[in-house]
């Protein structure tokens, strides 16, 4: 093969490169590749006209050899073009469209992702994992223990309980990122992350656990082992505070519950700061009004609903044991980036709107 085909063949890939990024290349792509081939033909007759007996069989070589470049550039321009479509988030690397446009669950993710990316932060916290077996696979609870010297109160948070509601999971590294940075706006709060509460619902984009169980419903009585893990820590860390990231179906707005260990002080100033943060609050839920955008008392819903006992356990376990205990509800309609930053600024409001209460 002489310099000007091999030449010529080294920009067909090239350019095959780049039409991942730029697909009106992939004209340019083909006219290179034409002519790379006539100059092969070209070769093949000169050869032949001297004389050469091994004409036809270089000739045939490099026919071969264009055909197979040609086969590879294709993946080639996928693997471009897979590149140019994908950000990065904080599991792995997704389709831009579906990171920025999707609501609902993004799909099923591999937690092999999560754990790789959580494994980033194993240096700077102390980290416990206690892992499940499901379908010959181990599951892990990862948690993260962040405990400043002097901290003002101890702050338990919860990402994952439902596997359907990733955004409280896709929140988590960012929550990390804060805490490492010396001036943090929660450097002086004792932190438990446990993330993500329901690893394999997680993996299966499920509401329920492996073993189909809503472990949102089972804290009084604890019977899966999620939700004991909960329940260990809680007992273990004996928190001031536990927030629980969680979604809603998309019917309301954002709003936030609380069982009545959480005042309605609290309640407003972190409204008004997530509303003045540009989150739409819902206004209404369970048919009711709410006293104010976001905000759903205990003694809001308790009328409203029959399933009393059942409707977030970890509220009423909480008041059981003198915990004050903030759910958050983000609203699922909204793209999963716009639900990730409303899960970072509800955990960083309420922790500082809540310390600032305990001076
Ligand atoms: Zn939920």
């Amino acid at each position: 093969m002489n310099k000007i085909s091999a030449t010529l063949l080294v920009l067909f890939i090239l350019i095959s490169f780049g039409a991942g990024y730029i697909p009106p290349l992939i004209f340019l792509k083909w006219v290179v590749f034409l002519l790379a081939f006539i100059f092969i033909i070209r070769q093949f007759i000169k050869r032949n006209k001297s004389g050469d007996q091994s004409a036809l069989k270089k000739f045939l070589t490099h026919v071969f050899f264009i055909l197979v470049l040609a086969v590879i550039s294709v993946p080639v321009t996928d693997v471009a073009k897979a590149k140019r479509n994908s950000v990065v988030c904080p599991f792995g690397t997704i389709h831009k469209s579906e990171y920025l446009k999707q609501s609902g669950s993004i799909g099923k993710m591999d937690l092999a992702i999560v754990d790789n990316q959580l494994n980033r932060y194993s240096s700077f916290f102390s980290t416990k994992t206690d892992s499940i077996l499901h379908e010959n696979r181990y599951y892990h609870f990862k948690s993260f223990y962040f405990e400043p010297k002097d901290y003002r109160t101890k702050v338990l948070v919860l990402a994952g309980v439902h596997g359907d509601e990733p955004a409280g999971v896709l929140s988590i590294p960012h929550i990390l990122d804060e805490l490492e940075k010396t001036n943090s706006v929660l450097g002086n709060t004792a932190i438990r992350i446990v993330c993500p509460v329901n690893p394999v619902g997680f993996m299966l984009e499920s509401r329920e656990n492996e073993c189909g169980c809503n472990i949102n419903r089972d804290y009084l009585n604890p019977t899966q082992i999620e939700t004991k893990n909960i329940v260990k820590h809680i007992e273990d860390f004996q928190p001031d505070l536990i927030i629980d990231l969680h979604e809603n179906n998309g019917n309301w707005e954002t709003c936030v519950m609380v069982n009545k260990l959480i005042s309605d002080e609290m309640g407003k100033q972190l409204c008004q700061s997530l509303s003045e943060n540009g989150i739409a609050l819902t206004d209404y839920a369970f048919d009711t009004s709410l006293p104010f955008p976001g905000w759903l008392k205990r003694s809001t819903y308790r009328e409203k609903i029959n399933d009393i006992a059942g409707l977030h356990d970890l509220m009423w376990y909480g008041q059981t044991k003198n915990i004050p205990v903030l759910t958050l509800e983000c609203d699922q309609s909204l793209p999963i980036a716009k639900r990730i930053t409303i899960c970072n600024l509800t955990i960083e409001k309420a922790i500082s709107i809540f310390n600032s209460s305990h001076k």
